[in-house]
């Protein structure tokens, strides 16, 4: 693997490459997991892109495309499909992102007062402004 996408200040490069400790969960060429150093429930992990970007959108996909399959991985081998569990993935400090290099937590949730607590402000939306929004998404698509 070169480590050519890959920055010197920042904590999770340092992870891939080994330079600092964390407790790998597995990896392939382009993606790693690894345990949360200050986990929210046990078994908390996250599945970061070998490619150093802030934003999920500034991910090239065929490192995303490793990423999937490796939560999928990990999310099985932690007898998540016998559970619940949050896939979280923040962008931009407003958004909760603490660390700027991607990374998707995968954060089990056994109990309804462990795991992510998430706040969820619905609000009602007429069928002209759900239009309004397709077309302006679906315009620069
Ligand atoms: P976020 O708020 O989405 O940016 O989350 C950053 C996450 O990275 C937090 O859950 C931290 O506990 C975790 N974290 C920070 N440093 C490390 C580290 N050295 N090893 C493992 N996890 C870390
Ligand atoms: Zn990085």
């Amino acid at each position: 693997m070169t480590n050519n996408n890959l920055i010197d200040d920042c904590i999770f490069c340092k992870i891939i490459r080994g330079e600092i400790p964390s407790h790998k969960i597995a990896e392939t060429d382009k993606a790693c997991a690894f345990l949360d150093i200050n986990p929210i429930s046990e078994g908390h992990c996250l599945v970061i892109p070998k490619y150093h970007g802030e934003f999920f959108h500034q991910i090239p996909d065929d490192y995303l495309a490793d990423i999937l399959p490796l939560a999928r991985k990990v999310a099985l081998a932690s007898g998540l499909d016998e559970a619940q569990y949050n896939l979280l993935q923040n962008n931009g400090p407003m958004a909760h992102q603490v660390v700027p290099h991607v990374h998707f937590h995968i954060i089990p949730k056994p109990r309804k007062e462990e795991g992510l607590i998430v706040g969820w402000p619905m609000k009602e939306a007429s069928q002209d402004k759900l239009k309004g929004t397709l077309n302006r998404i679906k315009e620069k698509l």
